[in-house]
């Protein structure tokens, strides 16, 4: 049984630990270097990103973390932590880090120009059953992906002109990290958590 810390810091923890268990892992709270040791995979939850990268620095825990996701450990950020997660940020705060393992653009509160929050029914790539009931609060998306990004998914945005293109990426997967704009852990639906314990079991 592979055993995935849920970096518990700040946001959405407990509702992790939860979808983790239900998809056949053993979840841990993870908040300093040697909880982060004994786990394969790491989840990046909901939350705050700018709020996260101030704690990972009062802890002590942006080396250690940004240390194990360089050597390929599997991480799975939702919403503040997808923003973590990626290499370029828009909208955030000067001060603002990100670990920048996945080569990809996020918007930060991107619908929430329009809207703070909604929910709709997704594709996912990957993920089969048909559609993810996915939940978006504040949420980022994606405005670019580099090389070896895989599109998982997207979302009408309730944009013009981007019929073409199928709406805005909320979904990615880069190697070993993945990355949702959403938060499949508020829904009792825990498909998007079981691929992410298959990718760590892989
Ligand atoms: N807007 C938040 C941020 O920028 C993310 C919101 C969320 O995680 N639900 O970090």
């Amino acid at each position: 049984v592979p055993r995935i810390g849920v970096l518990a810091l700040q946001g959405d923890v407990v509702d992790h630990m939860r979808a983790l268990e239900a998809a056949g892992a053993e979840a841990a709270p993870v908040r300093r270097p040697a909880e982060l040791d004994a786990v394969d995979g790491l989840v990046i939850p909901g939350g705050e990103s700018t709020t996260m990268s101030k704690l990972l620095g009062i802890f002590d825990m942006f080396n250690p973390v940004k240390k194990r996701l360089d050597e390929g450990m599997p991480a799975f950020g939702s919403c503040a932590g997808m923003i973590l997660l990626a290499d370029e940020v828009l909208d955030g705060r000067p001060d603002q880090r990100s670990f920048g393992v996945i080569p990809m653009t996020v918007r930060r509160n991107a619908f929430g120009r329009q809207v703070d929050s909604f929910e709709t029914e997704i594709g996912i790539d990957g993920v089969a059953g048909g559609l993810f009931r996915a939940v978006f609060i504040r949420a980022p998306w994606v405005e670019r992906v580099g090389d070896g990004v895989e599109v998982l998914a997207r979302v009408d945005s309730g944009e013009t002109g981007l019929d073409a293109s199928g709406g805005r990426i909320v979904a990615v997967r880069a190697g070993a990290c993945l990355a949702t704009s959403f938060h499949p852990e508020v829904t009792p639906d825990a498909r998007v958590h079981q691929y992410f314990v298959d990718m760590v079991r892989g």
